[in-house]
């Protein structure tokens, strides 16, 4: 297995980092990378667990803020209880997502649903607003269904726009695409592409060649945009998660929990949260929400594309 595309592949190879979000539990961030910051607008990626966790364990994120992006929740397996500012206090299970529009300003917090022991894992991603957009009003939005397509090797749901036919009631910005994918038997597969999206395969579970590289869970390849296909081999059970997008125009600055263009939005915005601003209102249940999160320092930081 290489790190670096072939002549023969022309997918790029990235390599997740474990992060950690809330107290001690591990994630593999995916995007953004060194190499790619958004694919699309889709612009963080987090692939939680599957983890088994102990009593009083599993997801424990308390309120935090986020303006000028879409945070969008794909559970696969376990439950996770969302509170917002808007007074949302939302249960996701198994097969359903959670789309938060931040707009201006909101504030939420996950936690597992159960204090249990339990199995926790998910794919969390972050998706820019466009420039038209992302002052708009913040909202939340709970999918308990989406559509899947059965083919004759895999059942395929569509989480964000169109595929196979079938279009994702999940409301979007830009041309999106986000599909969940697993092979009910062992098989050689091929997945149209729109040459006009650049695209990003990360696998969920299992492992796979995908256009001839070896794939583990961990890691994901890009596709640029003009290619119509790719081709998956893998065993069954194996679960694939595509993503894709025209690419995102605008230039943005990512930091913390926000996306912005500016380094005085981002200045402004850790300030708001600091100072308990009404911008990021109060999160539902603050009782069972936990402490609000902390916003890091700015000091020394410059944003490189930042615009003036
Ligand atoms: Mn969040």
């Amino acid at each position: 297995m290489s790190n670096n595309p072939t002549a023969q592949s022309p997918a790029e190879r990235i390599i997740g980092r474990i992060a950690e979000i809330g107290t001690g539990f591990k994630i593999a961030r995916l995007v953004p990378s060194r190499q790619r910051r958004t694919i699309g607008a889709w612009c963080f990626l987090d692939h939680a667990g599957p983890v088994h966790y102990q009593a009083g364990g599993g997801m424990n994120v308390g309120p935090h803020p986020h303006i000028g992006l879409q945070t969008f929740t794909w559970m696969i397996e376990g439950e996770v209880r969302h509170l917002d500012s808007l007074g949302s206090d939302q249960l996701i299970s198994p097969h359903q997502v959670n789309l938060m529009t931040s707009g201006h300003g909101i504030s939420h917090a996950e936690i597992s649903a159960s204090k249990e022991a339990g199995t926790l894992h998910a794919a969390q991603l972050w998706i820019a607003l466009p420039d038209a957009h992302r002052h708009t009003t913040p909202k939340f939005q709970h999918y308990p269904e989406l559509p899947v397509v059965e083919q004759h090797d895999f059942s395929a749901t569509v989480l964000v726009g169109s595929y196979f036919g079938e279009t994702s009631p999940v409301d979007v910005y830009t041309p999106l695409l986000g599909v969940d994918l697993v092979l009910t038997q062992s098989a050689t597969i091929t997945l149209p592409f729109d040459p006009q999206f650049e695209h990003g395969i990360t696998l969920l579970e299992g492992t796979a060649v995908v256009a001839g590289e070896a794939l583990v869970t961990g890691e994901l390849l890009y596709f640029s945009t003009g290619h119509d296909a790719v081709t998956i081999q893998a065993e069954a059970g194996t679960r694939v998660l595509l993503i894709g997008g025209e690419p995102f125009a605008e230039d943005i600055v990512v930091w913390w929990n926000f996306v912005a263009r500016t380094q005085a939005e981002m200045e402004e915005a850790r300030a708001d949260w600091l100072a308990g601003s009404s911008r990021f209102g109060t999160v539902a249940q603050p009782d069972i929400a936990g402490a609000r999160l902390v916003a890091p320092s700015l000091e020394g930081i410059h944003f490189k594309g930042a615009q003036s």
